[in-house]
């Protein structure tokens, strides 16, 4: 007896719609990506070099993109490595204490406005102890005018720092006065950790108000 896989007729080639003219054609093999007519071949064709090409300069453009970005960041100073830094560090505290009252005098924050209602206040301040200018521990959301204009408002700042940490965290704070080195591949990691830490913070706050 036969095998009957050896009767199966040859597959007949479906039907397909050409993607230039919309006509309908029976493509002679599958390599036929248009109707017989040549002129949708050369249209094909054209709109597929043009798309090669779109492609090919979208990746020289980047690759140009990734490299002005490097040149930018050699030319940067530890200055500007310790600004960035410092930013990605009160961004963190930004979205740590979300919700939380000023640390010194206690008013309610607005949240809301971003850049100028909330300060990541210090309560050793940059200036007078800058080894601890990235502490966490030491930094806190703060209302503008207990932060700039009371200078940290420190003697409610100290005690509500202690409710939050224990006055053990708060005196080694204050005893704390070894020099760190902030070299520039330090700070650098500053700003990665802080840039992801903070991120993780915000997508945690605002899935908590979704749900609220
Ligand atoms: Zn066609
Ligand atoms: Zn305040």
């Amino acid at each position: 007896m036969k095998d009957p896989r050896l009767r199966k007729e040859p597959k007949k080639p479906k039907p397909k719609i050409c993607p230039i003219c919309s006509t309908e054609y029976t493509p002679r093999s599958s390599l036929q990506k248009v109707c017989h007519n040549y002129k949708c071949a050369i249209a094909f064709n054209k709109q597929r070099d043009a798309e090669i090409a779109e492609r090919e300069s979208r990746k020289q453009e980047r690759i140009q993109r990734d490299d002005l970005k490097k040149r930018r960041e050699k030319l940067k100073t530890k200055s500007d490595w310790n600004k960035e830094a410092q930013v990605a560090v009160n961004r963190f505290i930004f979205w740590r204490d979300y919700g939380k009252p000023c640390i010194a005098c206690g008013k309610p924050l607005n949240y809301g406005v971003r850049g100028g209602a909330v300060d990541a206040s210090h309560y050793r301040s940059r200036g007078s102890a800058s080894h601890l200018r990235f502490y966490t521990f030491n930094i806190a959301a703060g209302c503008v005018r207990c932060n700039r204009e009371l200078s940290g408002n420190l003697i409610p700042f100290r005690i509500n720092l202690i409710a939050r940490y224990g006055v053990e965290r708060v005196e080694r704070i204050e005893h704390d006065n070894t020099p760190r080195k902030f070299d520039i591949p330090y700070l650098q990691r500053v700003k990665a950790i802080f840039t992801r830490r903070a991120r993780h913070y915000e997508k945690l706050r605002k899935r908590y108000q979704e749900a609220a």
